[in-house]
């Protein structure tokens, strides 16, 4: 008799442990650890995952699996275990371990099918499956289960004839976007534009735009980069010289894409001196966690390369970790140009089909190294020799739902089960990390210098309430503006980067002060320029913009706050003959975007790129010898222990964007707060300052990386309910923790109320707590056991947002 030991797909607390199933005699051989399978649940068939299998159960009446769901597993033996080690160190349900491990495609709503393999001979298969694939290369796999077809499949999977493919079932809606196309030859345009009247200059414009440029351009685009509105557009649309068309733009970013190969550059004597401890981990099959601290452009990235080099050389496979937007192109490049199609890419730019088609490509061992964002961590390798974390500090690497990780952790738990190397990389690294590189517990490896041996760009801060009281109301300080102008003159670019976090566009009555709320949370609406509509990040709401003060009646109510359209229509205004990128979450929201105007900025189509944090990563042209910083100290205000420490490492990283080549960079920060301590240290690029200062404000305030933290978030409808229930939880937290720990609490959250759910929270600083996990499981188990009482109970160990 076989027993399969299942993980069901039902998130609960009833059923967060594995049921045993029996096997029937028709699936022994098929079903493996780590497969998924259908199980009859109740009165339902349920997905699960097989996590052992064994010859007895101590339960009597079993029940049978009804089919397998994969031809192979999709969780290797380490990763179901890695499965386990998430359940216990984030408090989540296995289920949402596992299914974190694993491509959104294999979530449900596709259709899955088996597919023969390009290279797979039809007449070499068994006579069975001859028949089936006679008139398709794909079969449907419930097909192949009704007609009984699931162990051959299997045989020949194994040996590479079939794969498992999956096609989304209701076709995604793809968005169309309208572009705009000439009709007539650039010599054409040149003329009609010469043969229209003096008046029609903006008509004009968008014929010598198309004069340069013959390729299809987006709608939208165009009447940003041209300053223009539609009717303009539309007017020469009617006169049959442009055209407007509906495309749809989406496909492999990396297909049809050759990568010019790079070799490896002999290292310089401090990369040598770097690299060689990472080797020798390699080489001894020993875990240890290095932190690569060095400025941006200081050779990191070559030392990976080679360091994984040498892991491929030796038969084992590379996982390399970069936050979500530094995952540029540029980056990809000299991951794909040094090793070629042993390259797998992950990021959420990928559709779920393309998704899929990387992780395949991991998992049957067709590459070596995958370069992706946070959950790439969980790539199926099965000999890993090393993982690499890019930017480590970046707090993208938390996952802010459940399973709440840290791709840190997560990455060193793999290391040891694998016994290799991580390579933690930042120039600003997070001071949890650093502070361990100087206890010892990783090993610091240095790179005092930049590659080029340039020096950093001049800082220089400049006191936003000194423009003011000089009488300057613009956002751009007097030096700023003259700098900018400069740069125009002397065909030099710059870059103007808005701290967007912690600011938002709200609407404010001038006359009364009234600011428009969310009618669900405590929070104001956002100001949405291009759907002219008010908007709640936290639940969606949305509204119209109103043009009279509800309070009031006044006609004075406008948006306030520094968005970036709001900049750049402001640089319209004093620099009109600036040309302007802007990237942000409105520019950048289809794929490809970021790159197109990255790669019109490089080519010089603009004077000015202006952007949020997005554009602090990656940005390596020579030709910018500016970089202006509108508001350092938005983020400082916001309830958040770490916001000196990402502000800090956001001015550094920003600054670290002008003077990369051979023209000297300089830098502007704007602020409010000149004074304050991760302001000036930017300033200076003093890391090591900054680091001081900032663990002695940690330890006086029991914070990280002195406190571990754990943060308890109770919501419900009823505020009386919500304060009573933090009360209990606070009371018995304390009663089941050390007096060396803090509890502080019930304390309402940053953000209050979320969609009409008040928020309360408890937190817990402490050093060592043995029994804390065990302790807040139980205030899971109780609250999950009772959903009708309505409250909602989180849990976030080492949380990264207080909010
Ligand atoms: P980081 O990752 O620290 O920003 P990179 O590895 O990107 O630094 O190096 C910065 C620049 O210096 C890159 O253009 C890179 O090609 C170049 N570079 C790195 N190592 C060497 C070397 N040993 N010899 C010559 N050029 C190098
Ligand atoms: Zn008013
Ligand atoms: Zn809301």
């Amino acid at each position: 008799m076989r027993i399969a030991s299942v993980i069901v797909d039902v998130p609960a607390k009833q059923t967060d442990r594995a049921f045993d199933y029996l096997i029937p005699a028709h699936w022994i051989e098929t079903i493996q650890p780590g497969m998924r399978v259908i199980v009859p649940f109740g009165p339902r068939k349920i997905q699960g995952f097989v996590t052992e299998i064994k010859a007895e159960s101590e339960f009597k009446k079993l029940r049978e699996i009804i089919e397998p769901m994969d031809l192979e597993p999709v969780l290797n033996h380490e990763l179901l275990e890695l499965g386990n080690w998430l359940t216990d160190n984030t408090l989540c349900f296995k289920i949402y371990a596992f299914q974190a491990m694993l491509p959104a495609a294999l979530k449900a709503k596709y259709e899955k099918k088996v597919k023969l393999s390009l290279d797979a001979r039809l007449e070499e298969l068994p006579l069975q499956l001859q028949v089936a694939f006679k008139n398709d290369a794909s079969i449907l796999w419930e097909e192949a289960l009704k007609d009984g077809l699931v162990p051959i499949l299997q045989k020949e999977a194994a040996k590479g004839n079939l794969e498992v493919i999956y096609v989304v079932k209701e076709r995604l809606k793809k968005k169309k976007l309208k572009y705009v196309i000439p009709l007539l030859s650039p010599a054409d345009l040149e003329i009609a534009g010469n043969n229209m009247p003096q008046r029609a200059d903006k008509q004009k414009e968008v014929l010598r735009y198309f004069v340069n440029n013959t390729e299809p351009v987006e709608l939208r685009q165009l009447l940003s980069q041209l300053s223009i509105s539609a009717a303009t557009v539309k007017a020469l649309v009617e006169k049959e010289i442009l055209t407007e068309k509906d495309m749809e733009v989406y496909r492999d970013p990396y297909e049809n894409r050759t990568f010019a190969r790079t070799e490896p550059l002999p290292l310089t004597e401090d990369q040598h001196k770097a690299i060689m401890p990472i080797l020798g981990s390699i080489e001894d099959r020993h875990h240890e966690v290095f932190l690569l601290y060095g400025v941006t452009g200081s050779g990191k990235t070559e030392i990976y390369l080679q360091s994984i080099q040498d892991v491929i050389e030796k038969g084992r496979e590379a996982i390399v970790l970069v936050p979500e937007i530094a995952l540029t192109p540029q980056m990809v490049n000299r991951f794909k140009g040094r090793f070629g199609n042993l390259v797998a890419v992950l990021h959420s730019g990928l559709s779920a089909g393309e998704k899929y088609d990387e992780w395949r490509k991991i998992q049957r061992k067709e590459v070596k190294v995958v370069v992706g964002a946070r959950s790439a961590i969980f790539a199926p390798f099965e000999n890993l020799g090393i993982i690499i974390i890019d930017e480590e500090h970046e707090t993208s690497y938390k996952q802010e739902e459940m399973p709440r990780y840290h791709a840190r952790d997560v990455a060193i738990e793999r290391a040891q089960n694998n016994n290799c190397p991580v390579v933690l990389g930042s120039a600003t690294p997070a001071l949890e990390t650093y502070a361990r590189a100087q206890k010892g517990v990783y090993k610091l490896l240095s790179l005092p210098n930049r590659m080029n041996k340039r020096a950093l760009p001049a800082v220089e801060i400049i006191d936003m309430r000194e423009e003011l009281r000089a009488g300057n109301r613009s956002m751009f300080s007097r030096k700023l503006f003259d700098l900018l102008k400069e740069r125009i003159d002397r065909k030099e670019q710059s870059v103007l980067f808005l701290n967007k976090r912690g600011h938002s566009s709200f609407v404010m009555c001038r006359d009364c002060g009234y600011v428009m709320n969310c009618p669900n949370c405590d929070i104001s609406l956002t100001y949405h320029k291009v759907k002219e509509q008010m908007k709640c990040h936290y639940c969606g709401f949305e509204s119209y913009v109103p043009t009279q003060c509800p309070e009031c009646s006044s006609d004075y109510i406008r948006y306030f706050g520094t968005g970036t359209q709001k900049v750049e229509d402001e640089l319209g205004k004093i620099l009109p003959e600036a040309k302007v990128i802007r990237m942000d979450v409105d520019t950048t929201g289809q794929k490809g975007a970021h790159e197109r105007l990255l790669k019109e900025f490089h080519e010089g189509k603009a004077d000015i790129l202006l952007g949020t944090q997005m554009i602090a990563k990656g940005l390596d042209f020579p030709n910018i010898t500016l970089v202006g910083v509108l508001s350092a100290d938005t983020m400082l205000h916001l309830p958040d222990f770490r916001s000196s420490e990402k502000t800090f490492q956001l001015l550094t990283q920003v600054s670290g964007r002008a003077g990369r080549h051979e023209l000297p960079g300089e830098v502007i920060i704007q602020t409010y707060t000149p004074e304050h301590y991760s302001v000036e240290l930017a300033g200076t690029q003093d890391y090591d300052r900054f680091y001081n200062r900032e663990m002695m404000m940690r330890k006086a305030h029991h914070y990280p990386p002195f406190y571990y933290l754990a943060l308890v978030t109770i919501s419900h409808e009823q505020l009386m309910t919500v304060v009573s229930a933090t009360e209990k939880i606070v009371a018995y937290v304390r009663s089941r923790i050390s007096n060396h720990a803090v509890v502080l609490g019930p304390a309402a959250s940053p953000i209050p109320r979320i969609n009409n759910r008040y928020r309360y929270h408890c937190l817990i600083k402490y050093k060592r707590e043995p029994e804390l996990n065990k302790t807040l499981k139980a205030i899971l188990d109780q609250y999950q056991a009772d959903p009708k009482s309505g409250l909602l109970v989180s849990i976030d160990v080492n949380p990264f947002i207080l909010m």
